[in-house]
């Protein structure tokens, strides 16, 4: 790795760390780079959109043009991607994501700016990259669904009654980036299946979102029957516990044993493929932005060795 890509990939794993985005809105995605960030004036919202427990706002008169949104067809089709994430989370979790003390619904608005979307902070809107929702329609459905996982982070205590302690991306970003194949069987980025298995050197705790295998594998996605109750159990332990560390490892004894060789189990999955046995949806096939199955292409990987 020449220094000046190092230096540009410890920027973007500090921005990704500092702002928990779910996801650059990257070249070579987008073809687009935006000096917008989360930080950046957000702009006067002139339409609004109400559903069951979203109200989702956004322009189409910004002076920066890269926020506006034309077609309120892809505002109302957010609206039910998000309805959906919410039903399907709530039906598992047996409790609603986390809306802020004294609101109602979760607001949602839509800007330009260098991340697919933020939800960050607890009590913060979620905030949809307007830019790249508008030509990337492949990242919608998997971005929304990643959003309100932090929202249910958040119902569970995450940065509102604990505060995590490093390395805990790989927990929060990992577990969020399965909330978009639990959800819709797919990623915004293909880089969130795929590069575990194409570089079995990451250090897990460094692959924040990229970390999702491990999740599918706590999970046993990989198997004929996945636990998702397992993450439910691990949420319900992080709020009793108040530590990533001591939670997972709590969860992983409990059902696993030895959290070590729990851990060395995975190392070896990774190298040897571990979606070679058979599995169910939503886990045998995730599609990418680009509506391409990332599974069969890691299986190919594990062919080559
Ligand atoms: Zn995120």
């Amino acid at each position: 790795m020449k220094a000046s890509m190092l230096i540009k990939a410890v920027v973007v794993g500090l921005l990704l760390a500092l702002t928990a985005c779910g996801g650059m809105a990257p070249a070579m995605q987008t073809n687009h780079r935006s000096d917008r960030t989360v930080d950046s004036a957000m702009p006067a919202f002139e339409n609004r959109l109400e559903t069951d427990h979203f109200v989702l706002r956004w322009t189409n008169k910004s002076s920066h043009s890269g926020d506006n949104i034309a077609d309120q067809q892809i505002i109302q089709d957010t609206a039910s991607y998000l309805e959906t994430a919410w039903e399907k989370y709530a039906a598992l979790f047996g409790r609603n994501p986390y809306i802020p003390p004294g609101k109602d619904k979760i607001e949602v608005v839509f800007r330009e700016m260098d991340c697919y979307g933020v939800a960050d902070p607890p009590d913060g809107p979620i905030q949809l990259n307007s830019y790249a929702w508008v030509r990337d329609k492949g990242i919608r459905q998997p971005t929304s669904a990643h959003e309100l996982f932090h929202k249910m982070q958040y119902a569970y205590g995450y940065k509102v009654d604990w505060v995590p302690r490093r390395p805990y991306m790989w927990l929060i970003e990992g577990t969020a980036a399965w909330g978009e194949v639990y959800v819709w069987g797919r990623v915004s980025r293909t880089c969130k299946v795929d590069e575990m298995f194409r570089d079995t050197k990451l250090d897990i705790y460094d692959a924040d979102d990229m970390a999702m295998p491990f999740w599918i594998y706590f999970v046993q996605g990989n198997k004929e029957n996945p636990n998702h109750a397992l993450m439910v159990e691990l949420l319900e332990t992080l709020e009793r516990r108040k530590d990533e560390k001591k939670a997972l490892d709590e969860v992983i004894q409990a059902h696993y044993g030895s959290v070590e060789s729990f851990f060395a189990s995975f190392s070896q999955a990774r190298k040897q493929g571990f979606w070679a046995e058979c599995c169910r949806a939503p886990y045998n096939c995730i599609l990418g932005p680009d509506g391409k199955d990332i599974v069969e292409k890691v299986k190919g990987l594990n062919k080559k060795g």
